[in-house]
């Protein structure tokens, strides 16, 4: 009997997809009740059982975020989650956090050069576009 040869395709692409995808299930969760928002779309939840919450979720944005990234998700990732729990653009929300995670580092006492070079590797973006979306925000 001859060998059937290269019968053995690696499945590892589509687990990690499958992988990916459970993360992401698992983090729409409500940050407000912190129940399993398993309608779409997923910012009805909020709108309809937290209306005071979702008119004003900027307040919510940041902790929201620390709390993502410390579980290690990616920042493309954090801002897709959040657009989709907030009905906002995830380029309001990405300015909104570049403003308020330079203002605190700087409170901090991160010099303003380092800060704007921290934000941008964690956003993946020139320091420019970092002093650009800062000013806007101001
Ligand atoms: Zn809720």
């Amino acid at each position: 009997m001859p060998d059937p040869g290269c019968t053995n395709a690696p499945p590892d692409a589509k687990d990690k997809a499958e992988m990916d995808e459970s993360v992401l299930d698992q983090k729409r969760t409500c940050p407000y009740c912190s129940k399993v928002i398993e309608t779409r779309p997923y910012w009805s939840h909020i709108a309809t059982e937290h209306p005071a919450e979702y008119e004003n979720s900027q307040g919510t944005w940041l902790p929201l975020y620390k709390d993502y990234a410390t579980a290690g998700m990616e920042i493309a990732t954090i801002l897709m989650v959040m657009s989709e729990l907030f009905n906002a653009k995830s380029e309001d929300i990405e300015s909104f956090l570049m403003h308020s995670l330079y203002k605190e580092k700087v409170a901090a006492g991160t010099c303003d050069a380092d800060a704007k070079a921290e934000l941008a590797q964690l956003f993946g973006c020139a320091i420019t576009d970092i002093e650009k979306r800062i000013k806007l925000g101001e």
